[in-house]
């Protein structure tokens, strides 16, 4: 029971230049609600209205109904009486009834996720009073139809389930235009939206068995629990699962007086920006519609007008229209109605002045009286964000680290890939959805295997899942798409590393390698039909859709060099070829974290060689084909140091399974058998031999250097030789050989032993010596907990949070994608560990490992390898727990610069 000292607040009550709340109460208020309240405050001209708390939401949801009503009744009606002082109304009075909307309002924007209800308070009496004050029937009639549809589909069920289902409304409508011969909304009668009305409530009693409400207050009731319900509605739940906000935020309700744009030739509505979303412009800039109410501006029926005359006429020459037409049809607010447009421009200009950032807002003009009905901090593009965040710290609005707070790293990706086209995209038919796993824009024919990934000028591969075999055709492609797999499966990752827009895990896609056909939903695509990729948002679309390059304007190189002034953890980059390494260079890497380099084998005049070191069945077999190995890995070693020119340069020793080396498919095996002279059976009897129950758990990593040392021997040699040949051409190098996959001390000093036994004899040899480093990836728990035994040899640690993930939660890295997407959905976890780092779990591992490593090294270089080193949480982590670097694929190389700014910035 609550007892007269604890009752909270739950309503919060706002306009007339006042208001309970402000914007600091986003959580409690939703971010609509804290900034009605807020604009309130500084004299912004809001309808008045109140906000129901999000904690009533969740009260909704734990306590339902008829238990919550009773909580917020009180307060309600003293918040309605309050509106209907300042609107001199009366909430469901005959003769001036006050008019309310409903509105959902997360602490976060959700655009489009939450129903909204308006015109509430209209009944059959109501209505005459509405004509009555405005002497416009049509108007009041519009409003009552538009009430009824909007509620009977928000509150009562009414709106389909499937979007392919008819609107039942929208039937109703259509058959009165068809009757009438009419073709636009804006073309009914009087008598029309009469009928509509008595139609929509038959319609209601009809598939509710349920009399629409005409009591206001039930009305009110209603629109607000579903709103509450609204929640957890299937759009909601999708928005909060791509976005990972969770499910107990919860939303708050708005109620708030309507106001009509509608009510004649002196009203209208629109929404503005006070700069421009899409390029970062310093121009206020936005579309307005006289006589009109606020849906008919994004519906699109009728064809907005430009707030301002430069907008216009910027418009008119793109949709090529004279002058005098432009005048005549499409003047500006600031040619129509100059005395509002001059209101709205200084209200915009306060706005941003007093968010500090690019307003979005909404305005209604009611018979010659402005009204702003919401404003935000706009959502843009990264190139707005970017050119935005630093014109407002030239402009002195924000100072250099605000400036740098103000980027969300993750949308710097962006601007580092190519792009669909926005005007193509607007009629992009999407197909399917899978996992956003490396982003950028591809379109292409579909080709089904590696092999064939030329056949086409432009191709997306479209595979199962992928494999190490498919390496080359996946450079060649312009995009991978798969239907199995995780953020960290095979494709996901190679594509990343790649900078190549790759989709994973589309569960829906149905793949057929002997009929070459890929069905979605029953619709077949064959070889050579155009599909294309969104690897950003995971969106398939069919066909073609125009792609354009990157541009990198001024601002984002000034925005970097400003993440350098502030970062004090180092950003190095994975990469395994010169050209990799240089593309890293170029965003700003500061070494190398990572150089996987079994990569390197894949490479088609390789994998013979190294098939050949496999399949040998003696140690001497085994050395002369590693031999023929040795130069090719010299030559990528030196190319690699030369691109990063005296930056550190981690080489991995190899770390796959050495089946991933050799062909699954009869005909490849009978090719290699022919090329080695050796009989097909030898060569399958080798494959099974290879073949592991658990390979991710098998003989990989360390455990090849340790049962095949010479594989380790010739690694160090090629690492040693590459960095002499190097300091020959007077080329400072600085390689640090890492081990993978050690678990235990002894595994670790096997091969230590085996790299500075190869490197002494190479010094003593060519008389003359480099400086080298050797240490460890952590990516197994127990190397994690003997850190401190480890660190008593090793020089470094690099932490593989791929594998220390996969370990930790015992989820198969290659098999995860079957299960993780439900447990997302259903909340079991919030993110996928393989992408944001857990660092609840996993990260007391990260933790214990840096700081027993240090205990016995003090000296010891700690850095993360694994895919998290390019995410911005993860990389916060990274910082906090003392990392000296942090290692991502070129492409992320910016945003964790950024992101280590920020953290470093958000611990002073
Ligand atoms: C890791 O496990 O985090 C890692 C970087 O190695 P790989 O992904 O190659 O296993
Ligand atoms: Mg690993």
């Amino acid at each position: 029971m609550e007892t007269a000292t604890t009752v909270k607040t739950r309503v919060y009550r706002f306009g007339d230049k006042k208001a309970d709340g402000n914007s600091t109460m986003k959580n409690l208020l939703g971010g609509k609600g804290a900034n009605l309240a807020e604009m309130s405050r500084i004299g912004i001209p809001v309808p008045p209205g109140f906000t129901i708390t999000t904690e009533v939401c969740t009260e909704y949801n734990q306590l339902g109904k008829n238990k919550v009503i009773p909580l917020i009744k009180l307060e309600v009606e003293e918040a309605i009486r309050e509106i209907e002082k300042t609107m001199k109304t009366k909430f469901g009075d005959d003769e001036n009834p006050l008019l309310l909307s409903v509105r959902s309002g997360a602490r976060v924007s959700m655009p489009g996720m939450m129903d909204t209800v308006l015109n509430l308070g209209l009944n059959d009496k109501a209505i005459e009073g509405v004509i009555r004050k405005t002497k416009n029937e049509r108007f009041a009639w519009d409003s009552y139809r538009r009430f009824i549809q909007m509620y009977g589909g928000v509150v009562m069920g009414m709106k389909p389930e499937n979007k392919e289902d008819e609107d039942p409304f929208e039937e109703i409508i259509d058959h009165l235009k068809e009757k009438r011969n009419i073709k636009l909304d804006t073309e009914f009668t009087v008598q029309d939206l009469q009928d509509l009305v008595y139609d929509f409530k038959d319609a209601v009693k009809k598939k509710t068995g349920k009399n629409f409400p005409t009591d206001p207050w039930d009305q009110l009731w209603g629109a607000v629990m579903a709103v509450f319900d609204s929640w957890n509605g299937n759009r909601a739940m999708y928005y909060r699962k791509i976005h990972g906000y969770p499910a107990d935020w919860g939303t708050a309700v708005n109620v708030q007086a309507m106001v009509f744009g509608n009510m004649g030739t002196d009203s209208g509505t629109g929404v503005c920006f006070t700069r421009d979303a899409g390029t970062g412009e310093n121009v206020f800039n936005g579309e307005y519609l006289i006589n009109a109410q606020g849906e008919d501006v994004v519906a699109g029926v009728r064809t907005p007008q430009q707030i301002t005359r430069l907008g216009s006429e910027r418009w008119a020459q793109l949709a090529q229209i004279s002058e005098k037409e432009r005048v005549a049809s499409y003047p500006s607010l600031e040619e129509l109605m100059p005395e509002i447009f001059t209101e709205l421009d200084g209200y915009q200009k306060t706005l941003e002045n007093h968010y500090r950032d690019m307003q979005d807002m909404e305005f209604t003009i009611q018979q010659g009286k402005l009204w702003i009905l919401q404003t935000r901090n706009g959502k843009r593009t990264g190139a707005a964000m970017v050119k935005i965040a630093m014109d407002l710290l030239e402009e002195g609005v924000l100072d250099e680290k605000e400036a740098l707070m103000r980027i969300d790293p993750n949308k710097l990706d962006e601007l580092l890939h190519p792009i669909f086209d926005p005007a193509a995209l607007k009629d992009a038919e999407i197909i399917a959805q899978g996992l956003p796993a490396s982003p950028g824009a591809a379109t292409g024919q579909i080709v089904f295997f590696a092999e064939e990934a030329s056949k086409y000028k432009y191709t997306i591969l479209v595979r199962t899942e992928t494999s190490p075999e498919d390496l080359e055709g996946m450079h060649l492609a312009r995009g991978i798409l798969t239907a199995r797999g995780g953020m960290t499966s095979h494709a996901a990752v190679v594509a990343r590393g790649m900078g190549k827009c790759c989709i994973s895990g589309a569960g829906a896609l149905k793949i057929n390698y002997k009929t070459r056909t890929m069905t979605v939903d029953g619709k077949v695509f064959h070889d050579g039909d155009w599909i294309s990729l969104n690897g950003s948002t995971g969106n398939i679309i069919e066909g073609k859709v125009a792609t354009r390059e990157p541009e990198l304007s001024g601002e984002f190189g000034e925005l970097m060099v400003l993440a350098d002034q502030y970062a004090t953890m180092k950003v190095r980059t994975n990469a395994d070829t010169p050209k990799d390494a240089a593309v890293a260079r170029s965003f700003g890497a500061q070494g190398i974290g990572l150089t996987r380099t079994e990569h390197m084998f894949f490479e088609v005049d390789r994998i013979k060689a190294m098939r050949e070191m496999i399949l040998a069945s003696t140690v001497k077999g085994r050395k002369h084909a590693l031999k023929d190995l040795l130069p090719m890995q010299r030559s990528d070693f030196e190319g690699i140091f030369e691109a990063m020119q005296g930056l550190p340069v981690t080489i991995r020793l190899l770390d796959p399974p050495l089946h991933e080396f050799v062909p699954h498919q009869l005909a490849t095996q009978k090719e290699l058998a022919d090329e080695l002279h050796i009989s097909l059976d030898a060569v399958k009897s080798k494959v099974a031999e290879l073949e592991e129950f658990n390979p991710m758990l098998g003989h990989r990593g360390c455990r090849l250097g340790n049962t095949y040392p010479e594989i380790t021997e010739m690694q160090a040699r090629a690492i040693i030789e590459a960095a002499l040949n190097l300091k020959e051409r007077g080329i400072e190098t600085h390689p640090e050989i890492m081990i993978p996959l050690v678990g235990t001390v002894n595994e670790f000093l096997e091969q230590e032993k085996v790299i500075r036994e190869t490197a002494e004899s190479i010094f003593a040899k060519r008389k003359t010596k480099i400086n080298y480093s050797i240490g460890t990836m952590i990516e197994i728990p127990r190397a994690a907990l003997l850190a401190d035994k480890i660190a008593e040899h090793a020089d470094f640690f690099s932490f593989g949070t791929n594998d220390l993930t996969q370990m930790t939660f015992g989820y198969s890295r290659d098999d995860a994608g079957k299960f993780l997407p439900i447990y997302l959905e259903k909340g079991i976890l919030k993110e996928d560990p393989f992408e944001v780092l857990d660092q609840e779990g996993v990260g007391q591992l990260v933790l214990m490992g840096t700081e027993r490593g240090r205990k016995t090294n003090p000296h010891l270089k700690v850095g993360i390898c694994g895919e998290h080193g390019g995410e911005p949480s993860s990389v916060e982590f990274c910082y906090r727990a003392g990392m000296n670097y942090v290692s991502c694929s070129p492409f992320r190389v910016p945003i964790a610069r950024v992101a280590a700014a920020q953290a470093a910035i958000k611990e002073k």
